[in-house]
C-alpha cells in the first residue's frame, strides 16, 4: 500500500466517481461526521458521482438513497442497488433474484443465523437485521463487547457449511445465498443508470474501505484505497488497497475528497442517465429479477 499522495496526478484528473465503503470508512466510530458527510456534498458539487457501496441493510439504504447527497446506494453486500429519482419522486430498487420461493429462503436464513448463535457466546443478530432482504447479519463488536478472532472465523465457517457465502466487515459477519457480490452489482448499477462500462472505465473510479469485505473492489480498482484503519487487518484481506490514507475512517474518506476536489484543471461528468433506463416500480418486497 502507497500513501495517498503518491497518486498519480493523470489518474487523479481522470477519476469520474467515489464508490465508498461506509462503516469505518465514511463513518468514524459509529457516526457520520459533519466533516465526511460534507465531503459528500462537495464531490458531488465538484461534478463527481458519489456511490456507497455498504453491507448496510435495504432500510438503511432507503433512507441513504432518497435523504444523502449520493447519486445511488449498493447494499447488502451487492445485492441490490437503490436510486431516488427526484423529478419524478420515485425509489428504483433492482436487485439479485435469488434462488427458490423468497419467504422460505429468509426461513433458512434465520434458523441458519440461531444455529449460529447457540453454538458462539456472545454472536448476536445484527441490530439492523429487521431492515434486510436478502441477508443474515452476525453482530461481534458493534452492539456486542468484541469477539475474539477465532469466534469470527467460527461463525464464518458455519455459515460456509450452511451454504451460505460469508463476509466479514469491521463489525458483522454477512451471510447470504448465492455468488453476488459488491463489485457485480456496481458493475450493473452503473451499466444501467450512468451508462458505464466499468470493466472498460475501472480506472476513472476510486474505491475506499476498510475490511476484508471490501477485497473484491480492491483487488478490481487501480485507484482502490484503504483508510488508515485498514491496517488492522494486515495478513486477514485477500487484496490489499493500493493506496492508503493517513488519517482513519471518516477523516481518511475527507482526506480523498480533498485530492480530488483540489485537483486542476476541474472536470465535471456528464450525470445523463442512460438513455435505455427504463423505470421500474418497486414490486412489493422491493425485489425485481437482474437484468441479463
Ligand atoms: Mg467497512
Amino acid at each position: 500500500m502507497k500513501p495517498l499522495a503518491e497518486l498519480p496526478q493523470p489518474d487523479l484528473l481522470g477519476v469520474r466517481g467515489v464508490l465508498a465503503d461506509i462503516d469505518d470508512t465514511l463513518s468514524t466510530a459509529g457516526r457520520i461526521t459533519a466533516a465526511a458527510y460534507a465531503a459528500m456534498e462537495r464531490l458531488r458539487a465538484a461534478g463527481l458521482l458519489v456511490i456507497p457501496v455498504t453491507g448496510r441493510p435495504a432500510g438503511w439504504c432507503d433512507h441513504i438513497a432518497r435523504m444523502w447527497p449520493v447519486d445511488a446506494v449498493v447494499g447488502e453486500n451487492g445485492a441490490f442497488y437503490m436510486r431516488y429519482d427526484h423529478d419524478k419522486r420515485q425509489l428504483i430498487t433492482r436487485g439479485v433474484a435469488g434462488e427458490g420461493d423468497p419467504a422460505a429462503r429468509r426461513e433458512r436464513l434465520r434458523r441458519i443465523g440461531e444455529r449460529i448463535l447457540r453454538e458462539v457466546p456472545g454472536a448476536a443478530w445484527a441490530s439492523d437485521q429487521p431492515y434486510r432482504i436478502a441477508d443474515i447479519a452476525i453482530d461481534f463488536c458493534e452492539d456486542v463487547p468484541r469477539l475474539p478472532q477465532a469466534a469470527i472465523d467460527r461463525i464464518v465457517a458455519l455459515m460456509r457449511e450452511a451454504g451460505l457465502t460469508a463476509k466479514v466487515s469491521s463489525i458483522h459477519v454477512n451471510g447470504w445465498f448465492g455468488a453476488y457480490d459488491k463489485l457485480g452489482m456496481t458493475r450493473t448499477l452503473l451499466a444501467e443508470v450512468f451508462a458505464t462500462d466499468l470493466d472498460a472505465e475501472r480506472g476513472k473510479f476510486v474505491f475506499i474501505g476498510d475490511s476484508p469485505n471490501d477485497a473484491p473492489m480492491f483487488d478490481f480498482f487501480p485507484l482502490s484505497v484503504g483508510v488508515a484503519n485498514v491496517r488492522d487487518y494486515a495478513g486477514r484481506i485477500e487484496h490489499e488497497p493500493r493506496y492508503v490514507t493517513v488519517a482513519k475512517s471518516g477523516a481518511g474518506f475527507v482526506e480523498l475528497a480533498e485530492l480530488l476536489i483540489g485537483r486542476e484543471p476541474r472536470r465535471t461528468v456528464d450525470r445523463i442517465m442512460a438513455p435505455d433506463f427504463e423505470q421500474i416500480p418497486e414490486p412489493p418486497g422491493g425485489r425485481v429479477p437482474a437484468r441479463d
